[in-house]
């Protein structure tokens, strides 16, 4: 079984991209390439812990494994606190030691993808790390660029919140936004825009971060504010040259930011699923090939495409 597994990691391994020369200089943004990854496999996180992937595979525990920047920027380190070695959680991610000064060159879902990362992960103890805040359900947390998160809640009654972290100067995650607005952030992933713009790859647009994590093996991005407040002059700048597909939610706000976003620009095509529907229902109803096929034609397409 393991012999299976070292196979076909080897064969995958043949579809990533070769390491940076080791002339190249560790990037200081290892800790973020490792904490996308972590996200885009499913893994939780309470506060600055999160799951371990050498470990957590049975029963309910707690988080356990920080990541954090070297203070001499020269990549990252990690420290499971329930005892695994690096080693053992860098294994676990089919990562070698020196990855953690150069990750491997192809962004963090892609490389969930090509790795066959994504699982089922244990539920929490205390989701959220605040037992005390009153039955909020953790249910993921969304990275904006390298100093700020999203984390995403449930409340008992089912309705949704949202509290952010962000970096502080010591590298600690704190509450809130330290003093940025939300019109200051990144695009979400904004990373990987660049990487599908400079290969030529079409980048959706949706309107929220649990849309751009449902859209496996498709470039997507969001903003920070939501449907009514869409930052267009940074989405004009952000997106320039880029083939864009905006996937609007279908309803009346949906529609009404898909107007404002189409002003901003020009020559994004649309994709609209059904009434109702936004860009994660859509994938989930067509799956990821027709989802793709779709994409594929919007992209092409002189006006907008109804998905039916
Ligand atoms: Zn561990």
């Amino acid at each position: 079984m393991a012999d299976a597994e070292a196979h076909t990691r080897t064969t995958l391994d043949q579809q990533i991209p070769r390491q940076r020369a080791t002339s190249e200089p560790p990037t200081p943004f290892a800790d973020q390439w490792l904490m996308q990854v972590l996200t885009a496999m499913g893994c939780r996180r309470s506060g600055r812990k999160w799951q371990c992937p050498a470990h957590a595979h049975t029963e309910a525990h707690s988080t356990s494994l920080v990541i954090g920047r070297r203070d001499d920027d020269r990549g990252a380190w990690l420290h499971c606190h329930a005892g695994c070695s690096v080693t053992a959680v860098l294994r676990a991610l089919g990562l070698r030691p020196s990855h953690l000064q150069r990750p491997p060159r192809v962004s963090p879902p892609r490389y969930v993808q090509l790795k066959a990362l994504r699982r089922e992960w244990p539920q929490l103890k205390h989701p959220g790390g605040h037992p005390g805040a009153g039955g909020y359900r953790h249910e993921a947390w969304h990275p904006y660029g390298p100093d700020h998160a999203k984390q995403r809640l449930r409340r008992p009654d089912g309705s949704k919140a949202i509290r952010w972290e962000s970096r502080n100067r010591r590298g600690e995650w704190v509450p809130g936004l330290l003093g940025a607005r939300e019109a200051d952030l990144p695009l979400y992933r904004q990373d990987e825009v660049g990487m599908a713009a400079a290969a030529g790859e079409t980048v959706v647009l949706c309107e929220s971060e649990s849309s751009c994590d449902a859209l496996h093996g498709v470039y997507a991005t969001t903003w920070a504010g939501g449907a009514g407040s869409p930052p267009l002059e940074k989405l004009a700048r952000a997106l320039k040259g880029v083939d864009v597909v905006v996937v609007p939610d279908h309803d009346d706000a949906g529609l009404a930011c898909l107007d404002r976003l189409l002003g901003a620009l020009p020559t994004a095509k649309v994709l609209l699923g059904r009434p109702g529907e936004d860009a994660r229902d859509l994938y989930v109803r067509v799956g990821p090939d027709r989802f793709t096929e779709l994409l594929a034609a919007a992209a092409d397409a002189e006006g907008s495409r109804q998905a039916d």
